[in-house]
């Protein structure tokens, strides 16, 4: 014999009832008892419905109406319509119980807990009977069994006590004797002795099969659900969550009673006591393995199997002063709790007895403050004992294992992966079979806990990126379409896995949680909502993704402004946007600071050289001990361009123009020509150096005229370039007489930086600088005469967008 239960997804609708059918009809034991639960979504509808007619809100009906439908559609598109009046007649009499019972607590305002199980339990009644009878309409060998006759319980609505002596009896005798090879059966409800309907509590389905499986010595528990199995952790939560293959009974109960919700905890207990496994079965992939759960303990295996969370927790702490001097605190404390059912998930208790902690469902916070105060009344009036207060909305993660207890270090690490990432940890508990390690957070950190220790734990140490992108220009577009090419490579060699979850551009903004198709994000931003700066940053912040990273492709002064709100959310940011590293000391302090303090790298290697690796290099340097003497460089691309292209064969005016044209210069070529560009590089790598300097100290002896240089447009900088055509040409003579050639160049020594054009000897290393080729020579301690050099293309989107993705990639191995 064996027992089958179908859960509400499984049985919501014709279609998966016919996937159902398939299923059961493939069976190969000889008895099959098949337990199913509501349709999908069914049990909520009828509390709902419940709760508006008790409020006197006459919408209960459109919910009533909705039920019907439901149930008669299913019907209609299961059941051949010559035997489908038999099966319309009887649903809709119950129906019609059904509406009695609702109109009953809309007069009177008010619902019982007996009334509501006795209106919930109409969820299953009518799922198992119209299952059976499409069972017996397709030639199954098929029966039908009212739950209620054979699984007995006290009163206690809502959450009934199974009364095993007389359900074992009443199980045996039944399943004995019934010929049909198929019995369909309510999951969920059950009856008291006096003959009430009563409920076995929320998901309690999992329970009636565990208990019939138990009474009748079944083979085998198989639970039929929408997933592949018990997995590592919810896989709606945690996409990269996996099946279980073999689980042990203590395990998969430690899982299901902190939250995998995918089995009841009651449900082991039963089947526990006579050693029958349980499969976990997805009924829409029947084929695959699924998870299975016996006896045998997992000691070689996995430390750790799976993680699981509960929402909706508080914690109350009775802590005070007077504490240890008062015997039997802590019994007295339970025993309140205790006699006012209301269950504590989690104890944790200071070795000082100076505090016990513990965790309540949200729903009983408020009860628990109120009894517990009363209760110490007499302590807290004399100041022995604090009132309690409770902390709200706060989750439980747990981390699960048998094989747990044999390692070391497994609390640390976990609480170490959750600090690295911001979580806050408000309390902690390790149960004494150290089977599991349980911490107490905030309710929003729960899914960022939950990746970041899936990934810690699971995940082959594969990281996973969160990229937010602002900016889809030039740089921003190629630096997409870099990741898209590469994220293979990443994730097979680097163990990286890069998810671009939003993308702005000044227009509109998307966010996709899967990650954006990067084939086709320019399509998808084009149909995204208004852009938003505030509001890009309050969805990141809301999806609260661990190892999330800002993209700043951008060269807005408004978008600088936002990388403190990120930072300060341990959110990393990386740009290739100067503004907010040139700004100000105070403000490019600030930002690096709260970098270090909110454990979030701030990264800006495109800011001097595009992708070349000189902020890197520099850091790298001073780090490991090395001081900065000099640093020498030619940091301008658009300037080295304009001086390697200019002679006495042409004119300035034209090669400016040219460099315009071309894209070598910003759009208003002055910002490039008077220096500041230059000014806020070296300014930057002066910081870089230790350096605490503002941009105002450093020495800018231009080149341009006066009169070029107070242009206020284009049309006149240009005309005014003709207009002093004389005085380029002799700045070029000059330079051509001694052998040099002229290089905008640099400098910071001694604390020390200015910027301006030079002439450059032959046999130096900037004299045979190329195109528009930056260089930078550092002057260190360890290379005090021959510098450490790096030199290459330090201009364009593509290796501007390369340097960008090294910095994530850099925070990828941080
Ligand atoms: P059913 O209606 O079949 O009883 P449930 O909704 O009660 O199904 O349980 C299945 C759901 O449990 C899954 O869809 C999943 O969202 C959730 N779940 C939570 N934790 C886990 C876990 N560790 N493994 C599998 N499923 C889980
Ligand atoms: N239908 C009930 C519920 O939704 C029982 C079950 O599905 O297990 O809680
Ligand atoms: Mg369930």
């Amino acid at each position: 014999m064996k027992v089958l239960k179908f859960g509400g997804t499984s049985v919501a609708n014709a279609k998966n009832i016919a996937l159902v059918k398939n299923i059961v009809a493939n069976s190969k034991a000889t008895k099959n008892i098949v337990v199913v639960s509501a349709l999908g979504g069914v049990t909520d509808l009828l509390l709902n419905t419940a709760t508006l007619a008790s409020a006197q809100d006459n919408t209960y009906k459109n919910s009533l109406k909705e039920i019907e439908e439901r149930h008669l559609n299913t019907i209609k598109e299961l059941i051949p319509v010559l035997q489908q009046s038999k099966v319309l007649s009887k649903v809709k009499s119950e129906l019609n119980t059904l509406e009695t019972l609702l109109e009953g607590a809309y007069l009177i305002g008010e619902i019982t807990p007996k009334l509501s199980d006795k209106i919930v339990s109409y969820g299953e009644l009518l799922s198992s009977y119209i299952i059976s009878e499409y069972f017996i309409a397709e030639k199954l060998n098929c029966s039908y069994k009212d739950s209620r006759e054979v699984i007995k319980t006290n009163s206690n609505f809502g959450k009934a006590i199974v009364d095993f002596k007389v359900t074992n009896t009443n199980c045996k005798e039944f399943f004995t004797a019934v010929p049909e090879q198929i019995i369909v059966m309510a999951g969920f409800i059950a009856s008291s002795i006096s003959g009430d309907s009563t409920t076995l509590g929320r998901g309690g389905s999992d329970y009636t099969a565990a208990i019939i499986a138990s009474a009748i010595d079944a083979e085998l528990l198989e639970i039929w659900t929408d997933v592949s199995g018990m997995y590592t952790a919810n896989p709606r939560i945690v996409k990269q969550a996996m099946p279980i293959p073999h689980i042990s009974y203590e395990e998969a109960m430690e899982l299901s009673h902190f939250g995998a919700k995918v089995l009841y905890p009651p449900t082991i207990q039963p089947v526990l006591a006579k050693g029958i496994s349980i499969v976990i079965k997805n009924t829409f992939d029947a084929e695959n393995e699924g998870t299975l759960i016996t006896k045998n303990k997992n000691e070689q295996g996995k430390t750790v199997r799976g993680i699981s969370h509960v929402e909706h927790i508080a914690l109350l702490s009775l802590e005070g002063p007077g504490m240890v001097g008062i015997p039997g605190i802590s019994k007295r404390f339970f025993e309140v709790l205790s006699q006012a059912n209301i269950s504590v998930v989690l104890i944790t208790q200071a070795s000082s007895e100076h505090s016990i902690c513990v965790g309540v469902s949200d729903n009983d916070a408020l009860k628990a403050v109120e009894i517990v105060n009363e209760a110490f009344e007499y302590e807290i009036s004399l100041g022995k004992i604090k009132p309690v207060i409770a902390e709200q909305d706060l989750a439980i993660i747990a981390l699960v294992g048998d094989n747990m207890k044999r390692h070391q270090g497994l609390s640390g690490k976990m609480f170490s992966t959750l600090g690295k990432n911001n979580v806050n940890i408000r309390a902690i508990a390790q149960g004494a079979s150290e089977r599991n390690i349980s911490a107490v957070i905030v309710k929003d950190d729960v899914k960022k806990a939950l990746n970041t220790l899936h990934e810690e734990f699971f995940e082959d140490n594969t990281k996973q990126l969160n990229l937010f992108v602002m900016g889809v220009g030039n740089v921003g577009t190629k630096f997409l379409n870099q990741i898209q090419q590469q994220r293979k490579f990443l994730k097979e060699n680097l163990k990286l896995n890069i998810r671009v979850i939003g993308v702005s551009n000044s227009r509109t903004m998307v966010f996709d949680e899967d990650g954006i198709n990067l084939k086709s994000w320019d399509e998808k931003l084009k149909g995204g909502e208004k852009a938003d700066k505030q509001k890009f940053f309050e969805n990141i912040q809301k999806l609260n993704y661990r190892n999330s990273i800002f993209v700043d492709n951008t060269a807005s002064a408004a978008v600088s402004e936002t990388y403190a709100s990120y930072l300060k959310n341990s959110i990393s940011v990386v740009t290739c946007n100067k503004i907010a590293c040139s700004s100000e000391y105070n403000n490019y302090k600030h930002l690096k600071d709260l970098a270090r303090q909110y454990n979030a790298p701030f990264l800006f290697e495109t800011n001097v050289g595009a992708g070349l690796p000189i902020i890197d290099t520099l850091k790298n340097l001073i780090a490991s001990g090395d001081k900065i003497l000099k640093i020498q460089a030619v940091l301008s691309g658009s300037l080295n361009f304009l001086f390697n292209n200019f002679n006495d064969q042409s004119t300035f005016h034209d090669i400016v123009k040219q460099a315009q044209e071309q894209g070598y210069t910003e759009p208003d070529p002055k910002i490039d020509l008077s220096g500041i560009d230059v000014m806020r590089k070296i300014l930057i790598l002066a910081r870089e150096s230790g350096n605490k300097i503002d941009i105002e100290e450093i020495a800018n002896k231009p080149f341009l005229p006066e009169e070029s240089l107070a242009t206020t447009n284009n049309e006149d900088f240009f005309a005014s370039l003709i207009k002093h055509e004389a005085g380029f040409q002799k700045m070029y003579k000059e330079a051509n007489d001694t052998g040099s050639k002229l290089k905008y160049v640099a400098q910071y020594e001694n604390g020390k930086a200015s910027v301006g054009l030079q002439h450059i000897p032959k046999g130096h290393d900037f004299y045979n600088l190329e195109g528009s080729d930056n260089i930078v020579l550092f002057y260190t301690e360890r290379y005090p005469n021959q510098p450490m050099i790096i030199k290459g293309a330090g201009a364009g989107a593509d290796v501007t967008a390369s340097g960008i993705f090294a910095d994530i990639i850099r925070i990828g191995n941080f």
